[in-house]
């Protein structure tokens, strides 16, 4: 039966192709929640110990801590404390422009392509960071 047998594989092809879009779709969506995920625990922690500022997107201030009047040895502490919290704001920052930057791709279409040679990248770097700007070879490079 060779018009059946033609006919089968029409089929099976538009099967594969719907199976296909209907994957790299709920794939994407599946980033696009892991993005915003990640975007709201890292504003949770920012917000924890720094206010955001309201004249500069995407930056945070960590608040000055209040230092006691007369007591030396705490005051030191608060500043130590104060200047640890600086690098855990400023690597909060990065990851938080990371995500936020690779959430605009998504609703640009561009998401999963790298920004230097144009190339996809690797699934599997995805999965492991979702905010991944370069493949793997880029990536190397830099
Ligand atoms: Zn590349």
């Amino acid at each position: 039966m060779p018009k059946n047998k033609g006919n089968l594989y029409g089929n099976t092809t538009t099967l594969i192709n719907l199976i296909l879009c209907g994957m790299n779709k709920e794939l994407l969506e599946q980033t696009k929640q892991k993005l915003e995920e990640k975007k709201k625990q890292l504003e949770r922690e920012l917000s924890s110990f720094a206010s955001k500022d309201p004249d500069v997107k995407g930056d945070w201030d960590t608040k000055y801590p209040r230092v006691p009047e007369g007591d030396l040895e705490d005051a030191a502490g608060e500043v130590e404390e104060y200047s640890t919290k600086l690098h855990i704001e400023f690597s909060l920052e990065q990851q938080l422009k990371e995500v936020n930057a690779a959430l605009e791709r998504v609703a640009q279409g561009k998401y999963g392509t790298c920004e230097n040679c144009e190339k996809e990248i690797a699934q599997e770097r995805l999965a492991a960071s979702p905010e991944a700007r370069l493949c793997l070879d880029c990536a190397g490079k830099q």
